[in-house]
C-alpha cells in the first residue's frame, strides 16, 4: 500500500501551526482521492488512491514559542501526524534533512507550514508522481508580496549562483515531491552542509514541474529570515557548489603582480632617470589595495577552509529531543 509523507518544517509558527497542519491534511486527503479516481477512470489497471496512506512530519525547529505543544495535540487528535523536535534552531535546511531521515513515504512532499506552498497542488503532484515523474518541483511564477529589496536580493543571488555554479534556479522553492528512490540517492551524498533546493536540481532527476503564485504568509507577517541569515546561507550555498570564488583569487593575485610590475617598472625607470619623485600617496594607496586583496583572498580561503573543518568533523546537522521526555 503506497504512502506520501509530508513534510513541514516549523519555527516559532505556534498561532497557525494547528490550522494550517488541518489544510494541508485536507488538501492531502481529498484531493488525492479525487486525482486518482479520475486518473482511476481513464486507466482502469491504476487502483485509487482511498487506500493510499498519509504521514505528516512536522519537524519543530527548535521554535521558542508553543509550536511543538500545538503540533503534540494536532497529533493527539490525527494519528498521521508525527512530531520531531529539535533542541535548538538548526535551520530548515536541518529540519527537511531529518524529514526526510524519519519519512517512509513511497513518495515525499517537502512544504513550508505557513501555506505560502500551497497545499492544494498536493493532488496535482501526486497524479504527476503517479504518472512516473520521480520529482515534481512546484515553480515560482510570482514571488508574492515582498519587498523591492527582498526581490532585488534573489534575483542577485540566483544571477550569481548561476554565473558560478552554472544552474539555474530562478523560481525553484523547497515546495518538492520527491519518489523513494531519490530520497534515498539524497540521503547517501556524504555532504552535510546541504542546499536541498540545489542539490536535487543538481542530481537531474527526470522532473515535471507546476507553477504556482506565493500567497501571503498564514496569519500575516513577513519571513523569519533576517537579512544576515539569508547573506550567510547564500554564501554557504554559492561556495558549496562552486569554487570559482577561490579561482578568482588566484586571477586577483596575477592581476595585483602584474599591476605592481608595471608600477615597479616605471619607479625604476623614473629613478633612474633623476625624475623619482616623493610618492607618499601612491605607497599609501598601494599598501591599502595589496592589503585589501590579501586579506579578501584570505577571507575566501578561510570560508572554504571552514566548510572542510565542517565536514570533516561530520558532527550531525541537527540534534532530536528524546521522545516522551517532559521538561523537568
Ligand atoms: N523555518 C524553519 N527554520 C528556520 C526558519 C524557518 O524551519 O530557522 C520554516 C518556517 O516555519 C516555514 C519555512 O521554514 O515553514 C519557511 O520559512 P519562512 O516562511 O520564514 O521563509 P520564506 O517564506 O521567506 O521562504
Ligand atoms: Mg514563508
Amino acid at each position: 500500500m503506497p504512502m506520501v509523507s509530508l513534510i513541514v518544517p516549523v519555527y516559532n509558527e505556534h498561532a497557525t501551526i494547528a490550522h494550517s497542519l488541518r489544510t494541508i491534511l485536507a488538501a492531502a486527503d481529498s484531493g488525492m482521492r479525487v486525482a486518482d479516481t479520475r486518473r482511476f477512470a481513464e486507466q482502469p489497471q491504476v487502483r485509487p488512491i482511498e487506500g493510499d496512506r498519509l504521514e505528516l512530519i512536522a519537524v519543530d525547529d527548535g521554535s521558542g514559542d508553543a509550536s511543538a505543544e500545538e503540533i503534540r495535540r494536532a497529533a493527539a487528535s490525527d494519528n498521521r501526524i508525527r512530531l520531531l523536535s529539535f533542541t535548538r534552531n538548526f535551520g530548515k535546511e536541518a529540519a527537511i534533512q531529518a524529514g526526510l531521515v524519519h519519512s517512509r513515504g513511497d513518495a515525499v512532499i517537502v512544504l513550508d507550514c505557513d501555506l505560502q506552498h500551497p497545499p492544494n497542488l498536493i493532488p496535482h503532484m501526486v497524479r504527476l508522481w503517479r504518472e512516473g515523474w520521480l520529482v515534481v518541483d512546484a515553480v515560482k511564477q510570482q514571488r508574492g508580496n515582498e519587498s523591492l529589496a527582498a526581490r532585488l536580493y534573489a534575483n542577485a543571488f540566483y544571477a550569481l549562483f548561476q554565473r558560478l555554479a552554472g544552474l539555474d534556479l530562478r523560481g525553484h522553492s523547497d515546495f518538492k515531491l520527491l519518489d523513494r528512490t531519490v530520497v534515498d540517492a539524497y540521503l547517501a551524498f556524504p555532504e552535510r552542509g546541504r542546499f536541498f533546493r540545489g542539490l536535487i536540481h543538481w542530481s537531474c532527476y527526470p522532473s515535471a514541474q507546476i507553477a504556482f503564485s506565493v500567497p501571503d504568509r498564514a496569519g500575516g507577517g513577513g519571513s523569519q529570515w533576517s537579512r544576515i541569515r539569508l547573506l550567510r546561507y547564500a554564501i554557504d550555498n554559492i561556495t558549496s557548489f562552486s569554487s570559482m570564488p577561490l579561482r578568482i583569487v588566484s586571477l586577483l593575485g596575477l592581476f595585483t603582480l602584474g599591476v605592481g610590475g608595471i608600477i615597479g617598472a616605471i619607479s625604476l625607470i623614473q629613478k633612474f632617470n633623476g625624475q623619482a619623485i616623493g610618492g607618499f600617496t601612491t605607497v599609501i594607496l598601494l599598501l591599502v589595495l595589496i592589503g585589501g586583496a590579501i586579506l579578501s583572498a584570505l577571507g575566501i580561503i578561510g570560508h572554504y577552509l571552514a566548510r572542510l573543518y565542517d565536514e570533516v568533523k561530520a558532527r550531525p546537522g541537527c540534534v532530536i529531543k528524546p521522545l516522551n521526555r517532559e521538561q523537568p
